[in-house]
């Protein structure tokens, strides 16, 4: 009853309190830049704040991975499979994918 009794008298607070956390988190994603490189079926997330630079998908699957070019990944250079099982390896978790639902290109 203690409780429920605290939480009516500082439900400004509280909400004040829920309001920041929401926001900081907004803040902390909106930081987190991810480039996007899909081959259509299958895209390809690199987000280079985590990214520890192991060059262990470059030597993995080099005909998508390739830090000498502009843009570094080229998902059209492979199937979706390999980019997958690829993408799976990356250490640090700066590479994830997704299916793409519809099959377009962005
Ligand atoms: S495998 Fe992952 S951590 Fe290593 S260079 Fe590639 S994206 Fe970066």
């Amino acid at each position: 009853m203690a409780i429920e009794k605290w939480i009516f008298q500082n439900q400004k607070i509280l909400v004040l309190i829920s309001f920041v956390l929401r926001y900081t988190q907004a803040v902390i994603d909106m930081a987190q830049t991810t480039h996007k490189y899909t081959n259509g079926e299958v895209t390809i997330v690199w987000n280079p704040d985590i990214c520890m630079h192991s060059a262990k998908c470059f030597r993995g699957l080099p005909s998508v991975f390739d830090p000498r070019k502009r843009p570094w990944v080229d998902a059209s250079q492979s199937d979706s499979q390999a980019i997958i099982e690829q993408v799976k390896k990356c250490p640090s978790g700066a590479l994830s994918f997704f299916m793409n639902e519809d099959g377009s290109t962005e």
